[in-house]
Order: structure tokens, then sequence, then C-alpha cells
């Protein structure tokens, strides 16, 4: 009867939880918080308060794992939106005004309500047990320290739950504040090497009543910062219940204000006027939340000589990226259907399966990790290990096609498509592509 445990119960633990339930005879998902009842916020989720786009391919993924998932998101009122012609993107290069349709379809909501929606969806798998307000405090092992048998638990409210379970996997899907580097070390296993790039990235949000009648060619907006001198960008989406998310971004440490006037006055200094217009004299229905802890941070277990058996890490807990090139929930998404395909031709959780594991998802990471902090380094003070020239004359490249997104729509979809990680960045010097980059003319 092989069982498997999960540490964390949001979006990588719901995901590994559906993943393995094709897998396990049982499959206990292990939080601890307790989850609301709706799609509310709770305090192991202090993100979610802030705006959450989920990229195409999160939602190929999320859809493939939880068929009934857009449905019931549409349903409660998550609103769909044409990537191009129903966005207002505003690039370094001013506004991008695409011709047709892409095609893309945005599925459109707060981070509660895909995060509800997905636990009801999970609700409905017979082998998943939820656990809440259980807290992991480390792994048991066997004899040797080279197999993970269990974990110990704490329970955080009044309910009595074992202090220590077993099973044959245990995933870490427990995000950022993961402990499994520290609790490893314990059993004698080094530390990984761990790579930060920290752009001093600051959030702001509050969420708005989109105003009765309130008439736009589009149903969001975003504006991107310009390096390297105005590091303010912002973007305002449609979410469920008639509202608007809107999250001003700064970076460099050039932090957005949680106070009302200096809120509007940052939204007011955006390169383009769009979103202090259609917020200024909207009803606010929310406080404005800060939020700063955004470096992407990479914890690289997949260099580790040694591993143990019957462990597994996805999600956050493994690599985290700033948010603001909404990549989370998709790497999460993805981590999870890489562990299914692993599983579906290996069944012994020996130290090199969960190396194997380890070294696919890296792989995978490899090109979100490189566009997220590629954006980052182009900034003067983000601190970490830079890259080199090879990186900078990508990115002279991008530029390029950004530039020619403006009135090319075969780039500006081709450009969306590696944005939403649904094709590589590579797919960007396809000749149909590259030429007309190339050879734009200055000025155009
Ligand atoms: C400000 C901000 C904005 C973001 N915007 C986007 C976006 O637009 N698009 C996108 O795709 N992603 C975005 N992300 C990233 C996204 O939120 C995460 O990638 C996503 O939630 C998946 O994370 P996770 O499940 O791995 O970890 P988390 O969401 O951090 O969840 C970890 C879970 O583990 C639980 N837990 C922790 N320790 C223990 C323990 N010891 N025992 C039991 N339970 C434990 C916690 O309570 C929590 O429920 C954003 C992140 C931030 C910070």
């Amino acid at each position: 009867m092989p069982s498997s445990l999960i540490i964390g119960g949001s979006l990588s633990g719901l995901l590994a939880a559906r993943v393995l339930s094709s897998h396990f005879d049982q499959v206990t998902l292990l939080e601890r918080d307790t989850f609301p009842d709706g799609p509310e916020f709770r305090n192991g989720v202090p993100q979610s308060r802030h705006l959450h786009i989920l990229l195409l391919k999160g939602k190929e993924l999320f859809t493939q794992y939880f068929p009934g998932l857009e449905a019931d998101l549409l349903a409660h009122g998550a609103v769909q939106a044409d990537a191009g012609t129903e966005f207002l993107t505003v690039s370094t290069f001013g506004r991008i005004v695409p011709v047709s349709n892409t095609g893309l379809r945005l599925l459109l909501s707060s981070r509660n309500l895909i995060e509800h929606h997905v636990r009801q969806c999970l609700k409905g798998v017979k082998n998943v047990q939820i656990l809440t307000q259980a807290e992991v405090t480390g792994y048991l092992t066997g004899n040797t320290p080279d197999q993970i048998t269990g974990v110990q638990l704490r329970a955080r409210g009044g309910e009595t739950i074992p202090t220590t379970l077993h099973a044959d996997l245990i995933v870490d899907a427990s995000g950022r504040s993961s402990q499994t580097a520290d609790w490893l070390a314990t059993l004698g296993y080094p530390h990984p090497e761990m790579t930060v790039v920290n752009s001093h990235l600051g959030y702001a949000t509050r969420w708005y009543r989109r105003p009765n009648g309130y008439q736009s060619p589009w149903k969001g907006a975003i504006v991107g910062v310009r390096p390297p001198h105005n590091p303010r960008g912002g973007a305002l989406f449609p979410a469920e219940g008639g509202q608007w998310t809107v999250t001003l971004a700064g970076i460099n440490a050039c932090y957005p204000p949680t106070d009302d006037a200096g809120f509007l006055e940052f939204a007011r200094a955006l390169a383009d006027p769009v979103i202090y217009e259609a917020i200024r004299d909207a009803e606010p229905v929310s406080p404005i939340y800060g939020y700063r802890r955004t470096e992407n941070q990479w914890r690289h277990y997949e260099r580790l000589p040694r591993w143990p058996g019957g462990l597994v890490v996805m999600g956050d807990a493994a690599c985290g990226f700033n948010p603001v090139y909404g990549q989370g929930m998709t790497s999460a998404a993805m981590g999870a259907a890489l562990l299914d395909k692993q599983l579906q031709t290996e069944k012994r959780f020996t130290p090199a399966f969960g190396q194997a594991y380890q070294r696919k998802l890296a792989k995978f990471l490899e090109t979100p990790w490189l566009m997220a902090t590629g954006e980052d380094f182009r900034w003067e003070n983000t601190e970490g290990a830079r890259p080199g020239g090879a990186t900078r004359l990508v990115q002279g490249y991008l530029d390029r096609v950004i530039k020619l997104a403006r009135r090319d729509p075969r780039a500006g979809r081709a450009f969306l498509k590696v944005v939403h990680l649904l094709e590589p960045p590579t797919s960007l010097f396809h000749p149909a592509i590259l030429f007309p980059a190339l050879l734009q003319k200055k000025g155009e």
C-alpha cells in the first residue's frame, strides 16, 4: 500500500496531491493553517492579497489536472480576456496596440479564488486526506539517514493529531520558508548552494470596485518599468465580483507607498497614465497591502552530492521567483507534472529517484529563472552574480522583438507565448521574427 505525504497545502501542495493520487493508495496533505470555507485570506499565503496572474502554460496544466476548474472559476466571477487585444500593455517603447486577437485566453481572478476552487476540486479525490493545523517539524529516517521515512508533527490548534506519520514518498511543498535544508543538515547532509538575485522590488496592492458603466477598450492594463531610469510599474487586472486588483511595483528599492495619497501619486508617476486615470475616482474596497519578500531564490538541491531516498522538493520551496513575471504558480504546476511523468515509470523511492527529480526540475527552472533574473539585471543595483555579455546581447534582441510587437501581430503573439512559458525563448529566433526584428530602422 504505497503512501505519500505532502508538506504544505498551497498551490504546489494541492497540485502535488492531485498528481500523487494517481500513483499512491493514500495521499496525506499536511498544512499548518486552517483552510477558510470560502475564497478568503489565510496567514500561510500572505502573497494572496496581491495580483496573481496564472500564465497560459499554468492554465493548461491546472485544467489538465482539475478539468472542472475553469468552469468553476468562471461560474464564480473569474474573467476571461485575450492576452493581446483585451490588455493594454505599455512596454519600454510605448503602448502596444494589438491589431488582432491573439487567441491566447487568460483566466483572471483573485489568487484566493483559484486556491479555493483547486481545494474544492481536490475534495472530490477519494484517496487524498487533508490534515490542517498540522505543522511538520522535521524528518524521520530508518536506521540510517539514507532514507526519509516520515515526518514529525506539531498540532497548531486544539485538535489531536499524530506526532509522527510515515510514508514511502514525502513532497516538500512548504514554500520559500521551507526548512528541508536545515532538517537534512541535522541528518548530516550538506546545505545546498543557494542562488539569490535581488532587485529589491516592492509591491503595494489595493482592490477597487470597477465603476459602474466604466468604458474602456481593455479589460486590464500593464505599465512596465523602464530601465534604467523609471523603476515604477503597475498592473490593473479584473477579478471576480466586478473588482479590479491594482498592484504597483517599484524596483531597486523604489517602494510604492501604502498610504492613500502616496499610492495614487505613485500610480500617476508611471510611464503611462492609464492606471491612474482608471483608479483616481474608483472606490477602494481594501486597504493598501505592501510586500517586499520578492527576491529570486533557488536552492540547488540538484547539485547535492548526496540525497536521501523518499523525498522530493518542489514549488517555491525549491525556487521562488521575483513575482512580477508571474511564474510561480505555473512553475509549481510544471513541478507537479514532472513528478507525474517520473512516477509513470518509476515507483522505487531510492535516493536516485529524488536526485533524478531535482535534476529534471532544475532543467525546467533554467528558462523562467533566466527570464526573471535577466530582466532584474537590467537594473544597476540588483544584487547577485551578474550574467555575461551573451545575456546582454539576448536582451538587446528581445528589446527589438518587443519593439516589433507594437506593429507586427506575429511577433506580439510569439513574444506572449514565451512570456507565458508556452514556447521556449528560442522560438523568437524564427526567421519570420528574426529578420524583421533585426532590420527595423531607428525610430520605427
Ligand atoms: C507578492 C507575490 C505575488 C505573486 N504573484 C504571482 C503571480 O502573479 N503569478 C504566479 O504564478 N505566481 C505568483 N507568485 C508566486 C506564487 O504565490 C507561488 O509561487 C505559489 O503560491 C506556489 O507556491 P508554493 O505552494 O510552493 O508555496 P506557498 O504558496 O508559499 O505555500 C506554502 C504552504 O506551506 C504551508 N507550510 C509552510 N511550512 C509548513 C510546515 N512546516 N508544515 C505544514 N505546512 C507548512 C504554508 O502555510 C503554505 O500553505 C507571487 C508571489 C508573491 C510573493
